[in-house]
């Protein structure tokens, strides 16, 4: 069973109760979770706010600050095949996918590790005989809530900033997948971090979740997951006035002009949507099609869907497990709203399913498989082009021009990622200007973008920002120092 990591050391939970952990390629339980409460919480949040307040972590310049993050992101790359294997079982990530994880994590630290020694404050013009500055300082402890999709790159944007920031941190990974973080905070420990500077409560969010969004002694609550429980959070978090970032879902699109280069775009948007099977907050789930060009794409997406093989995340196939059953009961579904094939004649009214992938033979019936599947002529209404499905489905619709286009891609509750495909530069900028969203890419597509990009949503897909140095800012509290001098 694994333990809580608090304090520098493994800590059994203070009810010794246990949360089974699935590999989602077979179904099976491979191990086991402390099943963390409000006491684990409290002891985690008691260690972090000694090293906030005057405690070893606080006392560090940023510059070492800076080589221990440095350090740690070494310290994962040299443990690069442990936290990618680690990350593969826990969620179902085929190889590839969880390489690149376990490589992004360390970028996380890299980056943040050199941002260090570079967040200042300024000084400012004010009365004669005044001198005033400011200073970025920490919030003290962090609290830090993780979802199971991309837990070692949502952990290291979420905590390496806050750590770059000089804040110690609480974090509550997903109960279905945090085992990857667990050896990381090991890995901090031994390369030299302080005691109490990173701590993790495992646990389910309705428990050791919700006890850090309600604890005392949390500055600030960063969290990432679902439109639903960032409500929760935010409610809780107002009740102590604890400023948030909310980093939630998506239903991302990917527009297509008819002028855009398919041979391009084509590939980018597939990966878009089967990337990580389709649970991935920023996935191009809508694909909209200048109605000019509606068949052509259509034809030339579906014919690479069918193409695609799901199977065991170690088989390393195009497409891997979800994270669980009840994730796939709900993509099935979804697919179960819809006319299993495309007929003559078929309009916004009658969504269909115009091609799927399969699952390999290999694939353990007690695996958690969802075939790559793209719909169309799905109306902008629709549950399927309004709610997230985190799974591989691509709901197609056309639009009839760029102002068409604008409104079905602002026509949902979310705004966090979209794609324009056009080679008309012009067009590309205003919709760059008129789509709401975190981010736009023009020509490409980054689901969720580098490490040196700004990510955040508007509407119900959050707000703040992480990653790019513009997260230190949030990470951080400006305070105002006034001098009279005369
Ligand atoms: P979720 O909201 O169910 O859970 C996320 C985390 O919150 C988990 O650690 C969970 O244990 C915890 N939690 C649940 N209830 C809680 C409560 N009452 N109090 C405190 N914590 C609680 O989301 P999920 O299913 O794990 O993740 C999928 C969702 O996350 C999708 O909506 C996806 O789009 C979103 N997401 C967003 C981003 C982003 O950067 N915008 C990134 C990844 C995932």
């Amino acid at each position: 069973m694994t333990t809580h990591f608090i304090n520098n050391q493994r800590v059994p939970g203070s009810s010794g109760d246990t949360i089974p952990v699935l590999d989602p390629s077979d179904g099976q339980v491979f191990a086991h979770l402390a099943r963390g409460n409000a006491e684990d919480i409290r002891k985690a949040v008691a260690a972090a706010r000694k090293a906030a307040d005057g405690g070893a972590w606080s006392q560090l310049a940023p510059v070492e600050r800076g080589r221990l993050l440095h350090k740690l992101s070494d310290a994962i790359l040299a443990h690069h095949d442990e936290l990618w294997r680690l990350e593969m079982r826990d969620c179902g990530k085929p190889v590839k996918q969880a390489k690149l994880d376990a490589t992004a994590v360390a970028r996380y630290f890299e980056y943040y590790a050199g941002a260090c020694d570079k967040l200042h404050g300024d000084t400012i013009p004010y009365t004669p005989g005044f001198a005033v500055m400011t200073f970025y300082e920490p919030h003290g402890v962090t609290g830090h809530i993780i979802p199971w999709n991309y837990p070692m790159q949502i952990f290291g944007r979420s905590v390496g900033g806050a750590l770059a920031a000089g804040n110690a941190c609480v974090v509550k990974p997903a109960e279905d997948a945090c085992l990857s973080l667990l050896r990381i905070a090991e890995l901090a420990a031994e390369c030299g971090f302080p005691d109490g500077a990173l701590n993790i409560v495992t646990g389910y969010g309705h428990e050791a979740g919700q006890a850090l969004a309600d604890a005392e002694g949390i500055d600030h609550i960063s969290f990432t997951g679902s439109a639903r429980v960032g409500t929760i959070i935010a409610q809780s978090a107002a009740k102590r006035h604890v400023p948030v970032t909310l980093e939630l879902g998506g239903k991302s699109p990917q527009i297509v002009f008819a002028d855009a280069n398919l041979d391009e775009a084509i590939p980018v948007i597939i990966n878009a949507i089967i990337q990580n099977a389709g649970q991935t907050c920023s996935a191009g789930s809508r694909l909209l099609i200048e109605a000019s060009a509606y068949e052509r794409v259509l034809a030339a997406v579906g014919q690479r869907i069918k193409a695609l093989k799901v199977g065991p995340a170690l088989t390393d196939c195009d497409v891997g497990p979800l994270i669980r059953a009840n994730q796939l009961q709900r993509v099935n579904e979804f697919l179960a709203s819809v006319r299993p094939e495309r007929s003559e004649g078929s309009d916004a009214r009658n969504a269909s399913i115009v091609a799927q992938g399969s699952i390999v033979p290999e694939a353990p019936a007690t695996g958690f498989y969802a075939k790559p599947t793209l719909i169309a002529d799905v109306a902008a209404d629709a549950s399927l082009a309004q709610d997230e499905v985190f799974g591989p489905v691509l709901a197609a619709m056309s639009f009839k021009d760029e102002a068409d286009a604008i409104r079905l891609a602002n026509s949902t509750a979310y705004g966090l990622v979209a794609g324009v495909w056009t080679e008309n530069g012009g067009r590309a900028m205003r919709m760059a200007r008129a789509v709401k969203g975190g981010q736009v890419f023009i020509n490409n597509y980054g689901a969720g973008g580098g490490v040196e990009l700004p990510f955040g949503g508007v509407k119900s897909s959050g707000y703040g920002r992480e990653k790019g140095f513009e997260a230190l800012y949030g990470f951080s509290v400006m305070k105002t120092v006034v001098i009279k001098h005369g």
